[in-house]
């Protein structure tokens, strides 16, 4: 089957506190984008002028990083698509993940696994994606990174990964200086690296690129909602086959199974932490759209003629001991 191979979707699953903003920054930094942090404080304001003016710059829940592999090929876009971290009860869990092709496990390298990610991981694990274990922190004083290694394996025992997924690749990272590593370093020491590329390296090998189907009709499924005063509610979405275009007629397929025909009034794409208007997007591509006031999640965009709607994406309600 074809594939995206410009494209890398993938969740990073972290607990609250082990880095996952300081690495998102740190990526989108290297990668030439602004600061995430000073970007979200300076785009509080200006997506709301500009969302005056124009009413098109939104916040984006997902990132998308533009990396320029080192050996001058072409750029490759990384969107991280945000999950919770933790046992979710509305399905944001299985949502994001509906998203990418493989996780990121992000863990700190004095604290290791904590209970609270083996929910999302246990869901990744599950779907037979790929996953990348990244111990941050590794500068700590404090860091005992070969017994987090070790409590690392024996999660993924205890969740019943399979062969390949426990064969997962290690990167070792100080997120907070940019800096990642394959050689494990000692504890307590920054990788002798000066930036993220062997994360980045890590991610374009081990997280396959998107597949779809050649010459398949549209689908794009609709994951997540978020609203702009300007442009109504807006639908985000994975597309799995064909293309879209701002302006073209499609079929909306509802979760319960009545179709009508709709018309794509904006496309949008997230440029680093911004949604930007786009002409087109394909498979693999992450988009936002707007001009269906009614959309819901799970629901489906299909092509005009050949209406073909994607399963429901089912949920799981975590157990009460969050495992
Ligand atoms: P999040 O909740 O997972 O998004 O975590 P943050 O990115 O907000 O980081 C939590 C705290 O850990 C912050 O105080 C960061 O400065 C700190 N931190 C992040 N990466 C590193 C690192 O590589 N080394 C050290 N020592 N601290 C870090």
């Amino acid at each position: 089957m074809p594939t995206r191979s410009d494209i890398r979707n993938v969740a990073i699953v972290a607990h609250v506190d082990h880095g996952k903003t300081t690495l998102v920054d740190a990526m989108l930094k290297q990668a030439g984008a602004f600061s995430a942090h000073q970007q979200v404080d300076d785009r509080v304001m200006d997506s709301n002028d500009l969302e005056r003016e124009k009413g098109i710059t939104i916040l984006a829940k997902n990132t998308a990083v533009k990396y320029h592999p080192k050996d001058g090929g072409d750029p490759i876009t990384i969107n991280i698509i945000d999950t919770p971290g933790h046992a979710d009860f509305g399905g944001e869990v299985e949502r994001g993940l509906s998203m990418v092709d493989g996780v990121v496990l992000l863990v700190d390298a004095s604290e290791g696994p904590l209970p609270q990610t083996r929910f999302v991981l246990r869901k990744a694990l599950a779907a037979k994606m790929p996953v990348i274990l990244c111990i941050n922190k590794v500068d700590r004083p404090d860091s005992r990174i070969s017994e987090v290694v070790d409590e690392t394996y024996e999660l993924f025992m205890d969740l019943d990964a399979t062969e390949e997924q426990i064969e997962f690749p290690i990167v070792y990272a100080c997120a907070r200086d940019g800096m990642a590593s394959l050689n494990r370093p000692e504890n307590g020491v920054t990788p002798d690296n000066d930036n993220l590329q062997p994360f980045f390296q890590t991610i374009l090998d081990t997280i396959p690129a998107p597949v779809y189907e050649e010459g398949h009709p549209l689908q794009a499924h609709v994951t997540n909602l978020d609203a702009s005063n300007f442009l109504g509610r807006i639908a985000l979405c994975r597309v799995h086959n064909g293309t879209i275009r701002k302006g073209q007629t499609t079929t909306w397929c509802r979760h319960d199974g009545t179709m009508e025909k709709v018309r794509i009034t904006e496309l949008l794409m997230t440029d680093a932490l911004e949604r930007k208007p786009a002409e087109e997007a394909g498979p693999g591509d992450i988009i936002a759209i707007a001009g269906i006031p009614e959309i819901m999640i799970g629901d489906t965009i299909a092509d005009a003629e050949d209406p073909r709607p994607l399963p429901l994406i089912t949920v799981d309600e975590p157990a009460i001991s969050m495992t």
